[in-house]
């Protein structure tokens, strides 16, 4: 037993008897952590409105290696008002909190993970409305990147050929790997996502870029990226991702039921 502070994002908050949560952050310095937040939901609380998503947050804690951590200080070193003055900015923060919450799934979770996800709030935080998309899924590719993969779409993974020789690419998610149409062995129920020239490109240069740049303008159109990182890292996760795309998010923010 021993007590911890931490700068710290909230990946969950379940509710515990009547007036506490049970919380899952995840640390600059102790991977993910679960803690019970006592009477956080009393308005008297010193915890009460301050445990919220897509905030950098200062914790102090018990730390209990064998069962649940108890949360005794609980500070707001960032809100991010840009973030939670727009629904569509707030929207993308939710969705890479969700699929942060997939990546950092032990105890062992990496802090390049946090520190990715600290540099999205920020750099989200301050971007315009219309880069929202580009700026989440360039931290999709970043977050990739640290949790160890960096798909290569640069050439065939079975004969070589180079992507730039091929009109366009195709990934298949249960193998996990991207090949050229010839090599692809096509079976009648799989699934398959053709990449095309262009979009091979723009993945290729995000990957080789700041993802901050995204924010600026002139960055390109990723719906066809977006597909790809999710059905990507929902592959690698054995999970349907799909849901955690901006696009399906916008479409939510169009009907106004935000
Ligand atoms: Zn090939």
């Amino acid at each position: 037993m021993s007590i911890n502070t931490s700068y710290a994002v909230l990946l969950r908050k379940i509710r515990f008897r009547n007036t506490s949560n049970i919380i899952d952050i995840l640390t600059d310095n102790r991977g993910r952590v679960s803690l019970i937040a006592k009477g956080a939901r009393r308005e008297k609380s010193e915890f009460f409105g301050c445990i919220d998503y897509c905030s950098l947050l200062e914790m102090v804690y018990i730390d209990k290696p064998e069962s649940m951590g108890v949360l005794t200080g609980c500070d707001i070193s960032d809100y991010y008002s840009g973030i939670h003055a727009s629904g569509l900015r707030l929207g993308a923060g939710m969705l890479f909190v969700r699929l942060l919450r997939e990546f950092a799934e032990s105890r062992e979770a990496e802090e390049g993970l946090f520190s990715v996800c600290r540099a999205f709030f920020s750099c989200l935080d301050s971007c315009e409305e219309d880069r929202v998309s580009e700026t989440y899924i360039s931290y999709v590719c970043a977050l990739l990147e640290k949790a160890g993969f960096r798909p290569d779409c640069s050439c065939c993974s079975v004969c070589g050929i180079n992507a730039a020789e091929s009109p366009s690419m195709v990934f298949d998610p249960e193998e996990i790997q991207i090949v050229c149409p010839k090599c692809l062995c096509e079976k009648k129920e799989k699934k398959y996502l053709e990449l095309s020239a262009k979009t091979c490109i723009i993945i290729q240069n995000m990957q080789n870029a700041e993802p901050a740049d995204a924010c600026k303008p002139g960055a390109h159109d990723v719906q066809e990226v977006e597909r790809f990182f999710l059905a990507f890292a929902g592959s690698v996760l054995g999970k349907d991702l799909h849901s955690l795309s901006m696009r399906a998010y916008h479409s939510i923010a169009e009907v106004g039921t935000l």
